[in-house]
């Protein structure tokens, strides 16, 4: 119906409309898009056979490398990192036709739930400008929900593609660990880092996850295990699929319009034919303070590379080379990355990493096992994706316990190495949106796929077609 460019154009348009506000993005390559679209134009014209992804507009979290474009993690120490490589995962997506159209902000190296610790300045939500977009990948759930791009890819190491999913209204989907490649992915935590993509359909989501997942010999944490049909599997039925909510998600804590509207869809999908039970996992409370061990751990040892020697930043007027390093990590980190690496170093400490460290990984198993459990009754899981919708800029950013709690639903996901998905699922009162999480078994993305497919079908067009405050008026003047 248009062509490669014209798509391209048009989303070109939106994002700059939008951008003054929402500030997703920290580059946008518009000049790149326009020449990755007039490729996909020519290979058209000449016939040759064009990827599923051929002109579809997309942005990427500026965690994955792209050659040749800046990519910051949104933090100082990176301001200036052009990298010399590209990402498998988004390599993949070039190959298949998609077109950047920018690197999208973040909370610094992925660290924080709300996109406020960006080095960078924070970005908005679409649906309500005074509230967070969520994060760390808010910069990219914010440009899908708001139209600057059609999907973008970001990473979750304990909620960062599904809690911005659920606040600004997308699809957020994480992977098994080990489904999509972690090459090139700037590393925060790597037994929890997955990437995966935010699009506005389930659909979408499939689309972009078929491209990515598969195994790279670059990343030895890579399954080598074939790659279903995820677009096949949306046609599924889902009649007898058993579905379990955790109890554990729905007490004190959890926002009265959030349970309600997560009930709401546990009785949407009874009604498509599943069978919805309570199921109890005594650990999962236990997940944050389990993460705020391990995953602040593997920060001290993959931040330890940023030294002022190898790239990125070299402090100024240093008297030697260890008061260089110091004064380069002290410049170049800001305070939340600085109280990652002081929290992982102390847990790794001589005296204290039986005490910490080890004793977080056997939990860490306790946890995996409640799922084990529970997976030997259920297909899936159910539970809200965030405690709360969108909370207001600054009132968290100086409370980090209150920011950590932002992710109680989404953390043990990613310590047990699980796929799941949030989906939108109505408004809260305020109207900002409500995020479904379904969660998988090991490598049960297309069942998840299908069943959030199938309720997102069923479900009323409130649910998932209403589009943020910021675009409709828009939607006329720019692209539709
Ligand atoms: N918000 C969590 C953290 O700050 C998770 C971040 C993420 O998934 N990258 O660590």
């Amino acid at each position: 119906e248009c062509s490669a460019r014209e798509l391209t154009e048009a989303t070109l348009r939106r994002l700059a409309a939008v951008e003054p506000v929402l500030h997703a993005f920290t580059t946008v390559t518009a000049e790149r898009a326009l020449a990755d679209a007039d490729r996909v134009d020519a290979d058209r014209a000449a016939g040759r056979t064009l990827g599923p992804l051929a002109g579809i507009p997309v942005a990427v979290k500026d965690n994955l490398c792209s050659k040749g474009i800046a990519t910051t993690c949104s933090s100082r120490m990176l301001e200036h990192f052009v990298p010399p490589y590209e990402a498998t995962a988004t390599e993949r997506l070039w190959q298949q036709g998609a077109v950047l159209v920018g690197k999208t902000n973040m909370d610094e190296f992925a660290m924080g739930s709300s996109t406020e610790t960006s080095a960078f300045g924070a970005t908005s939500n679409p649906w309500q400008p005074s509230c967070v977009p969520g994060g760390s990948s808010g910069g990219s759930a914010a440009a899908v929900a708001a139209g600057a791009c059609a999907a973008a890819l970001g990473s979750d190491t304990g909620g960062s593609i599904r809690q911005p999913a659920s606040f600004c209204g997308v699809v957020g989907l994480k992977p098994t660990y080990g489904r999509v490649s972690r090459w090139g992915l700037v590393a925060f935590a790597s037994s929890l880092d997955q990437v995966g993509p935010l699009s506005s359909s389930v659909a979408d989501a499939a689309e972009i996850l078929q491209v990515v997942a598969g195994h790279d010999p670059r990343d030895a944490t890579s399954l080598q295990v074939p790659v279903p049909d995820y677009r096949a599997s949306l046609r599924s039925p889902v009649k007898g699929c058993r579905v379990g909510m955790i109890r554990e998600c729905f007490g004190a804590g959890v926002s009265p319009d959030v349970v309600q509207s997560i009930q709401a869809a546990a009785a949407q999908l009874d009604a498509l034919g599943c069978h919805v039970e309570e199921v109890s996992c005594p650990r999962f409370k236990d997940g944050i303070a389990t993460y705020y061990i391990i995953a602040p751990s593997e920060a001290s040892a993959n931040l330890a590379r940023y030294d002022g020697v190898k790239y990125g930043l070299r402090a100024e007027g240093a008297r030697n080379c260890g008061d260089m390093t110091a004064r380069t990590r002290a410049q170049g980190f800001g305070p939340e990355v600085q109280r990652r690496i002081l929290i992982g170093t102390y847990a790794l400490s001589a005296g204290y990493v039986d005490a910490y460290y080890h004793k977080a990984q056997q939990v860490r198993t306790l946890i995996r096992q409640d799922f084990d459990r529970a997976f030997a009754r259920f297909d899936l899981l159910l539970t809200p994706t965030s405690p709360c919708t969108a909370f207001a800029a600054g009132e968290r950013v100086d409370d980090p316990l209150a920011m950590y709690l932002a992710d109680l639903m989404t953390i043990p996901i990613n310590l047990a190495g699980l796929p799941a998905i949030s989906l939108p699922c109505g408004l809260d009162e305020r109207g900002l949106p409500v995020g479904l999480q379904l969660i998988g078994n090991v490598l049960e993305e297309a069942r998840l796929l299908q069943v959030a497919h199938a309720y997102e079908q069923a479900a009323s067009p409130l649910a998932h077609c209403s589009r943020p405050p910021l675009v409709r008026p828009l939607l006329h003047s720019t692209a539709n």
